[in-house]
């Protein structure tokens, strides 16, 4: 038996044909699957009985389990979801002003590294398969239907959850294919999707010669120094090799690339950082979101205070930079930035 979620709508297709099946009804079968979230080929009353016993047969339609829910002062609510071998990830559902973005994980765990990230605290364990991506959306917008919402609300997807995306490239192109499926699957537009990386630099070429989904590069240094020291994937690939990769990936037509820049203090904090950063993304169609620190107990690094972010953010602003502060949603949750570590995987 197959899941049929790790299935896009042209490997769905091959596999009719194979089945002497026509492949247009791969577009049949996705919109029963994600767009009327049917459970059962049993329901696909559009298909004669014989293919849906054929589907029945060869494949089954999953569901991640939800084992806890929290809900933030904020309203963002964070999902611990139970994958069929009994790991665990996070997902996070966040409310904008009309509509809600989904943080998506890629991974169990994540074995980047990173000083300052929770995630990397336990390890990697493994790559998430395609349908267990796709399943996180799926499941998401299910949930806002169980809520009377409209689940074509759940415009905006970032691949900011637990895990290195670049590091499971193969799934992250196929998940983003039927994510991005535009006529059956799930229908996101590219510049509502974005990859976020802790810069793999070949990956990030190919991504951008394979998508148009948006690239958002976790920077949090200006010096190979400081990179190297705060996250080892800098020692493979330098800061120059990073940019130069980005410089290429934001050529027209596309959006401008997001640097996220934690800010944490008394380490990358100074007005000369930000100076540096502004010299560095010059070249760059770049915008810059600012993390301040996101504490969890025991943390190595801490928060800078307000003023200090202010005066920071006013630097890049000063330079013409769009920049902004970004809100920690869920932050009393553990939901926020680099604090997803679902607690049993
Ligand atoms: N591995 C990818 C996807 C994870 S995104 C990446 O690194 O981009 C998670 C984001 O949270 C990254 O931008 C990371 O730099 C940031 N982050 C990690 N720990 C954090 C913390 N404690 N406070 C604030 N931001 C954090």
């Amino acid at each position: 038996m197959e899941n049929i979620l790790n299935f896009t709508r042209d490997d769905l297709g091959i596999w009719l044909e194979d089945n002497g099946i026509r492949p247009f009804r791969a577009g049949q079968i996705f919109k029963w699957i994600y767009i009327r979230q049917t459970d059962t080929f049993e329901q696909m009353t559009d298909l004669s009985k014989d293919l849906r016993q054929k589907l029945e047969d060869h494949f089954y339609i999953s569901r991640l389990i939800l084992d806890e829910k929290q809900v933030s002062a904020d309203t963002t609510e964070k999902f611990l979801l139970r994958l069929s071998d009994g790991q665990h990830i996070e997902s996070v559902l966040i409310p904008e002003k009309d509509h809600f973005t989904l943080c998506v994980s890629s991974q169990v765990g994540c074995a980047q590294n990173c000083r300052f990230c929770l995630t990397a605290k336990g390890g990697f364990v493994r790559n998430l398969s395609i349908s267990e991506i796709i399943a996180q959306v799926r499941d998401a917008r299910y949930y806002l239907i169980q809520k009377d919402l409209d689940p074509l609300k759940l415009s905006n997807i970032v691949f900011m959850g637990m895990g290195e995306p670049l590091a499971n490239y193969e799934n992250l192109i196929k998940a983003l294919k039927i994510i991005l499926d535009s006529d059956y699957g799930l229908k996101f537009a590219p510049r509502h999707v974005t990859v976020s990386t802790s810069g793999l630099v070949p990956k990030i070429t190919q991504l951008g010669l394979e998508t148009d989904v948006n690239l958002a590069v976790s920077l949090n240094a200006t010096t190979d120094e400081m990179r190297s020291n705060l996250m080892p994937i800098n020692k493979k690939y330098s800061l120059k090799q990073l940019l130069k990769a980005c410089q290429t990936f934001a050529i027209k037509p596309r959006n401008k690339i997001t640097f996220e820049y934690i800010l944490m203090k008394g380490v990358n904090d100074t007005k000369a950082d930000a100076l540096r950063l502004v010299k560095l993304l010059a070249p760059i169609k770049a915008k810059v979101n600012l993390i301040p620190f996101n504490e969890y107990d025991n943390s190595e690094f801490k928060r800078p205070p307000k003023n200090e972010i202010s005066d920071f953010l006013q630097i890049l602003l000063d330079h013409n930079f769009t920049a902004i502060t970004r809100k920690s949603k869920g932050d009393d949750i553990l939901a926020a930035c680099g604090q997803l570590k679902a607690k049993l995987y």
